[in-house]
């Protein structure tokens, strides 16, 4: 079964505010998608990467060029799931049971470990999953007005990150469902055929870079150096 990985990276970062998508800022010294794309390459034994860009992205070529083992997919959607789905149509010689392994092309810091702890925890998984950590903060429930609606239960509840990690074919066929304005991760999907992903965990230090502040953070961990690449 081979592996191939797919790069969602189509966004354009309105709620970070820079004047560059923030999968092409530079932290330490190269662009966090160059991050995402060397620890990716590094933790999965992949046959071939797919980045998706929005059909008129030029930082791409500008700041990474194109490397020889990635495809350049100019097939982004106005959302992440319209992107994704786009890609899967587009994907080459690739089998029905294939590994697709999907990450944000905004989570830099990629462990060694947790990547690790997905592919052996799915490894006989007929459906597949993501790395998620348990919600550690109170969880509220606000009005327009910022008043406390009520507080809601964290009981069992995770964050999903990514990478999430499915079959092709089921991929496809859930893409190929109603519902693509509400998914905001490929697990949603999934779960839209009726089947359930799994969760394993992963480590708050996989951040998205979402806000500036995530930018702080990601450095702060990569300068700790206690992340394997
Ligand atoms: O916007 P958000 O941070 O949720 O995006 C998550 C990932 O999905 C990013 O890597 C982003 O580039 C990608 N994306 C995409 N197409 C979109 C929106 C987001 O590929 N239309």
């Amino acid at each position: 079964m081979a592996f191939h990985a797919l790069v969602p990276a189509a966004g354009n970062g309105f709620r970070f505010g820079a004047g560059i998508p923030k999968q092409y800022l530079p932290l330490r010294g190269k662009p966090v998608l160059r991050h995402a794309l060397d620890r990716l390459h590094a933790h999965f034994p992949l046959r071939r990467t797919y980045v998706v860009l929005a059909p008129d992205d030029h930082w791409f070529e500008e700041t990474i060029g194109v490397p020889e083992n990635i495809t350049v997919l100019r097939c982004g959607g106005a959302t992440r799931a319209e992107s994704v789905r786009n890609a899967l149509a587009r994907l080459e010689d690739v089998a029905s049971d294939d590994w697709v392994v999907v990450h944000d092309a905004v989570r830099p810091c990629l462990d060694r470990d947790e990547s690790l702890r997905l592919q052996q925890a799915l490894a006989d998984d007929d459906v597949g999953g993501f790395l998620a950590v348990p919600i550690s903060d109170t969880l509220k429930r606000l009005d327009d007005d910022a008043r406390v609606v009520r507080t809601e239960s964290r009981d069992a509840l995770w964050r999903a990150q990514t990478p999430q990690m499915f079959r092709y074919g089921i991929l496809r066929r859930a893409f190929a469902l109603p519902g693509l304005d509400r998914w905001t991760d490929e697990a949603h999907a999934v779960e839209a055929l009726g089947l359930t992903p799994r969760g394993i965990a992963g480590s708050a230090c996989n951040v998205k870079i979402t806000f500036p502040e995530d930018m702080l953070l990601a450095d702060a961990i990569l300068s700790a150096g206690s992340r394997a690449s």
